[in-house]
This record gives C-alpha cells, structure tokens and sequence, in this order.
C-alpha cells in the first residue's frame, strides 16, 4: 500500500452510537434553477413522492406532504441558490404505491440504469466488469457509511449481489476499514453466503476512502481497461431501495458534530430540510461565533450560514471553533510533500494537477501554512 497518514485520535469526534432521526420538518427546500421544468404551482397541496422539478430524465421528488408556498434563497451545496419551499402538512400522504416488487432482480443492464436515474439512486457510470464498493467514510471523522452498514447490512449485501449478476460483474469488492469493527465481524460472517463478492479490509489510513484513492488500491492498473464500476454503500443502499419499493430517494444519513456541539450525531433526514432546523431542534452549539464546515474538517469546505439544505451531496456537518492559530514561516521539513497520496509538492505547485483535494497537506504542516482549498478560521 502507498503511504498514507494516519490520522491522530483527536480527530475523530465522539459520535453517539445511535441513528437519530430528524424526519419532519416544517418546510422543504428543494434547489431550483431555470434550466428546471417546474410540475408544480404555487399554493398547490402536493403528495409526498410527486414530481416538484423535471430536467430532461432526471426528476426531484418531494419528500414530504404539504403545500407549495413559494420561492426562497438558501445554501445550496455551498453556492446561493433558489429553492422552492413547500410547507409539510406532515401526513406524509402518497399518491400511489407499486408496493414492494416481487422479483425487482428480475431486469436488464438498461432498464436498471433508467430507473436508478429516474428515481435519484445513482446517475454515473455502470459499466465495466469490476465493481468496487465503497463502506470507508470520507474522513476520519465521519461515520455516515459505517452506521449505514451497520444497520442495513442484508440488504446492501443482497443489492451488490444482485448487480453483480445485472451487470455482469466479474470482480466485485467490497471495502471497509479494518478498524471498522462492527462492521468486519459482521460482513465476515455474512460472505459465505456471498461467494462474488471479496471484503477487502483496508487500514485505517487516511485518505482510504477517497474514490481515486480507494480504486488505485483495489485495482491493478491493467484490469482497469475493463472498467471500473464504483458505488458507496450509500449509493448501493439507494439502488436497494429504489429496486424495491419503486419510490425515490428522499432521505439520507448525515453526520453532524463538531467541536462546539454538545454531542455528534448521525442523523436521518428529509434531502431538502434546512441545516439551520436540524441544529435548532438536535444540538446545542456552545458558542455565538463558529465555522460551519460542510463534508469534512480535513477536505470540507465552508459555508457562512446555517441557513443551507441537505442535498444528495451531504455527508456531514461540523460546527467548529473559530480557529486563532496563526501560521508562522516554512520551515521545509518537506512533510507536505511525502504525505501527500498523489506525490504533489504544494509548496511549489509541483503535480498539482493531480491533486485530490485531501487536505492532509494542512493538516500536516508544523507551520500551520494553509496549502489547498478552503481555509476554515
Ligand atoms: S497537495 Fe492535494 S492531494 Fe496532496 S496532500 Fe495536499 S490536498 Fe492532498
Ligand atoms: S509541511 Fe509546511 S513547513 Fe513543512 S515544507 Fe510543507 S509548507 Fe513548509
């Protein structure tokens, strides 16, 4: 294995070993843009599940009952965006329900690529003949895919089997920390039942989880030629629900901690509650200034408000102190350099084209020099 860092214990943040859920909101707030089709009007009461916005094949669903009140601005994946607002009436009323399928395994490559698209599961490339399977957190101090195994174990086995077999998938792994323990006890006494798929337990090395990451690890360079199909669990969990139920994605797990929250959480929610709600009802934060750090405290980036939506790109929150730590001249301990996974030399702007935007560089500088991305203090 290349060098990767491992990261000090401090790092990872005390999160409570339930899933909380956070599934009723009083408003939704779905991210709208003018290249969008709108299928609703204002004052419209809606079902929860019905088509709000349409984009050529792709679709976005409300997540709950209510009614359509109108256009409002809010955080959108980092950027100001409109979000149309729908008040939930929380009956959480369906239009109507296929029910569960009895044979959802039963289809071909193309009928699962457009039902996954259409109902939100997975819109990136299916095909190639190895599949990995992502179960290692981004970061260190998340642990939104480690409690997704851990509670939907059969089912995301089940999933990955069965694609195996749609996709005509010759190699399958399937990869988790080794610290992960939890989970490792029970995905080992699961893969009898599995002969296709190959758990891989990788060292708790940061950045393992990064996508580029993780397949250069799993995959020789010459089997890449047949393609590499790559799913989170997270992903694999959403095709299982999509395959199913025929409803679409509307909620997700998200980590929210932070050094100025009383406790970490991983929190179900609705895709399109406001951040701002969450933390209002769930948390407690200690202090009147914080940093608002959006997927990461190693690669994350910042937000300047709680007033941002949970979208399909989330993974976590942290509500950070504000950071006084000054940095001080280069010392060219060269740090930067050897730990970086892709062999760039921020210092100079060596490779940087490779790079991955891991953050270990920051995090790794004695001088506290603030290498690359967005600078959190
Ligand atoms: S240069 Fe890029 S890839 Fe290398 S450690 Fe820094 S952020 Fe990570
Ligand atoms: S890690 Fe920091 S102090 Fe060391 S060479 Fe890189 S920039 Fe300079």
């Amino acid at each position: 294995m290349t060098k990767y860092v491992k990261i000090n214990k401090d790092m990872n943040k005390r999160i409570n070993k339930q899933i909380k859920e956070y599934l009723s909101p009083d408003y939704i707030y779905l991210p709208y843009n003018n290249k969008d089709s709108l299928n609703v009007k204002g004052k419209e009461e809606i079902y929860k599940n019905s088509i709000v916005l349409a984009n050529k094949n792709k679709f976005v669903y409300s997540p709950v009952s209510g009614t359509v009140m109108g256009l409002c601005d809010n955080i959108v994946d980092g950027k100001n965006q409109k979000t149309i607002v729908i008040e939930n009436n929380f009956k959480e009323n369906v239009s109507k329900s296929s029910g569960i399928k009895k044979d959802p395994y039963n289809i071909s490559k193309n009928d699962l690529i457009k039902i996954v698209k259409s109902y939100g599961a997975f819109d990136e490339n299916l095909n190639g003949k190895t599949l990995v399977i992502n179960g290692i957190d981004n970061e260190p101090n998340e642990a939104t895919f480690s409690y997704l195994i851990e509670e939907h174990t059969d089912q995301i086995l089940e999933v990955v089997d069965a694609l195996i077999n749609i996709l005509d998938i010759h190699k399958c792994f399937f990869a988790i920390k080794d610290s992960d323990s939890n989970n490792v006890i029970t995905l080992l006494n699961q893969m009898g039942t599995y002969p296709n798929i190959e758990l891989k337990l990788m060292k708790d090395y940061y950045p393992i989880g990064n996508k580029d990451i993780l397949i250069k690890e799993l995959v020789l360079n010459s089997k890449m030629d047949d393609g590499v199909v790559y799913l989170t669990v997270e992903d694999a969990f959403n095709i299982y629900n999509v395959l199913k139920r025929k409803t679409p994605i509307t909620e997700k797990l998200v980590t929210i901690g932070g050094n100025l929250l009383t406790k970490s959480k991983v929190v179900k929610v609705k895709i399109g509650t406001r951040i701002a709600d969450i933390v209002a009802d769930e948390f407690k934060i200690k202090k009147d200034e914080y940093h608002i750090i959006i997927n990461g405290l190693l690669s994350g980036y910042e937000i300047d408000s709680l007033n941002a939506i949970i979208t399909p790109n989330i993974r976590s929150i942290f509500i950070e102190e504000v950071n006084t730590e000054k940095p001080v001249k280069c010392i060219n301990c060269g740090l930067c350099h050897i730990n970086c996974p892709v062999s760039a030399d921020p210092r100079y702007g060596i490779n940087m084209n490779k790079c991955i935007k891991c953050g270990l560089c920051n995090y790794i500088c004695p001088s506290k020099i603030h290498l690359v991305g967005d600078k959190h203090e």
